[in-house]
C-alpha cells in the first residue's frame, strides 16, 4: 500500500481510531482528561517491567477511594481507570467500580487478566465496568517468560473469552522491548485473528523493575524502525496499532503526511498532568504511571487542590520541556515521554532521548 493510501485509510478509520473510549496510558488526547488509579500494588504475576515494584505505603481504604472518584467526577465526563498491581486482588474492587460508573465517567481497567474467570467478568460488566485492557507480551511461553509466571498465557486467553461471553468489551497492552519485538508480529495476527480492536503497543521506560532490564528499551535508530514496521503494518490489519510511551508516533504520522490539518485530527501528545493524573496505591499523585515523582497525597490535600496547584503539574501544562524537545516543530502534538526523560536523566522536562525529530530548528 502507498503512503496515500495508508492516508485514505487512516481518514476512513479516523473516528475508530481515535475514539475517546480506549483503556489508555496517558499519551493520547482523552478528553477532557484521564484519571487512572492503582488500587493495589499486589500481584498475582512477577512482570520483569512492572513500573509498580518500588511503591511502598498503605493502601487507600474504600472511603478514601469513593472520595478520589468524587473528586474525578467534577473534571467533567473524564476516564476513570482502575489498575494495579493487579486490581482484581483488592477486595472492594466491584465496590469501587459501582461507585465510580454511578458518575458520568467512562470506567475502564488495565489487568493481567489471569484471575478473570465467567463469574468475575459478569460482576464486573454488572458493576458498570465499560473496558478491560489486558496485556500479552508474547504467544505462549514468551508470555509467560516476561510475566515471569508459567501458564500466565493460558490464564489471560480464559479471561479474554470469559469477558467476550460476558460482552465486555476488551482491548490488548503488550510491552515492546528488545527481548520480545520478534513476538510483535504474531501478536498483531493474534489480535487480528480475534478481532480485537486496539493493541497498545507500550514502549518499555525503565522505572521499577523495569530499571532491571533498561538495557532492553529501543534505541533511537531501532524505535524509528518500529515506528515504520507499525505504520507498514497497519495498512494489513483491522486492529488498530498504538505506540504508547512514545507521543512522537503522532510527529511521525504528521511528518510522513499521513494526517494533516484537513484530517481535523488534533493530537495534544504526552498528556501526563496535563490531563493524565496517577494516583499510586499509597495516594501520591503523579503525572503518570511511569514517572513516580509525586505531586501531592491524596492523605494531605485534596485531589483537585493537588491537579490545580502542583508546581510539576504547571510546568508540564506549560510544556517547560528541554533541550530538543524545547525547539522541536512538533513540542505542541508530542512533548516527548516525559516518563521516559525522567528515567533516563532524573529530570522530567528534559529532552525526550529516543527521538529524531528534535534538530533544534523550529
Ligand atoms: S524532539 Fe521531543 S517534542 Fe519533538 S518529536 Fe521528538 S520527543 Fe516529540
Ligand atoms: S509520560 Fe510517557 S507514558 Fe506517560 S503519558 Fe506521557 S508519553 Fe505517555
Amino acid at each position: 500500500m502507498s503512503v496515500d493510501e495508508l492516508k485514505s485509510w487512516i481518514r476512513a478509520q479516523k473516528n475508530e481510531i481515535f475514539a475517546n473510549d480506549a483503556v489508555g496510558t496517558g499519551c493520547f488526547s482523552y478528553l477532557p482528561g484521564e484519571v487512572v488509579w492503582a488500587v493495589t500494588k499486589r500481584c498475582n504475576l512477577r512482570c520483569k517491567h512492572c513500573s509498580i515494584a518500588d511503591v511502598s505505603g498503605e493502601e487507600l481504604t474504600t472511603e478514601e477511594g469513593f472520595g478520589i472518584i468524587e473528586e474525578a467526577a467534577k473534571l467533567g465526563h473524564v476516564k476513570f481507570a482502575f489498575t494495579g498491581g493487579e486490581p482484581l486482588l483488592r477486595e472492594d474492587i466491584y465496590d469501587l467500580i459501582e461507585y465510580a460508573s454511578s458518575f458520568d465517567m467512562q470506567v475502564v481497567m488495565a489487568t493481567n487478566g489471569t484471575l478473570i474467570t465467567k463469574e468475575v467478568a459478569e460482576n464486573l460488566k454488572k458493576a458498570g465496568l465499560e473496558r478491560a485492557a489486558m496485556s500479552i507480551d508474547g504467544i505462549g511461553s514468551a508470555h509467560d517468560e516476561l510475566r515471569g509466571v508459567n501458564g500466565a498465557f493460558e490464564d489471560v486467553l480464559r479471561g479474554m473469552k470469559a469477558c467476550e461471553d460476558a460482552e465486555l468489551a476488551i482491548q490488548l497492552f503488550t510491552m515492546v522491548t528488545r527481548s520480545n519485538y520478534h513476538e510483535i508480529e504474531k501478536i498483531i495476527k493474534f489480535a487480528d485473528d480475534l478481532s480485537l480492536w486496539r493493541i497498545y503497543l507500550i514502549y518499555l521506560i525503565a522505572v521499577g523493575r523495569g530499571k532491571e532490564i533498561s538495557e532492553d528499551c529501543l534505541s533511537t535508530n531501532e524505535n524509528m524502525r518500529f515506528f515504520d514496521y507499525v505504520a507498514d503494518k497497519q495498512k494489513n490489519v483491522n486492529v488498530w496499532l498504538k505506540p504508547i510511551c512514545n507521543p512522537q508516533y503522532w510527529a511521525y504520522l504528521k511528518d510522513k503526511g499521513l494526517v494533516d490539518r484537513k484530517d481535523r485530527i488534533e493530537f495534544t501528545g504526552c498528556t501526563a498532568g496535563i490531563t493524565r493524573f496517577h494516583i499510586f496505591p499509597n495516594g501520591d499523585v503523579t503525572p503518570c504511571a511511569y514517572l513516580p515523582v509525586k505531586a501531592g497525597n491524596i492523605r494531605e490535600q485534596r485531589f483537585l487542590d493537588i491537579v490545580r496547584d502542583s508546581e510539576m503539574f504547571k510546568a508540564l501544562r506549560a510544556r517547560k520541556v528541554k533541550g530538543h524537545c524545547a525547539t522541536c516543530k512538533y513540542k505542541r502534538i508530542c512533548g516527548g515521554c516525559r516518563s521516559r526523560a525522567y528515567a533516563t536523566s532524573g529530570d522530567y522536562l528534559a529532552e525526550d532521548p529516543v527521538c529524531w525529530f528534535g534538530d533544534g530548528k523550529e
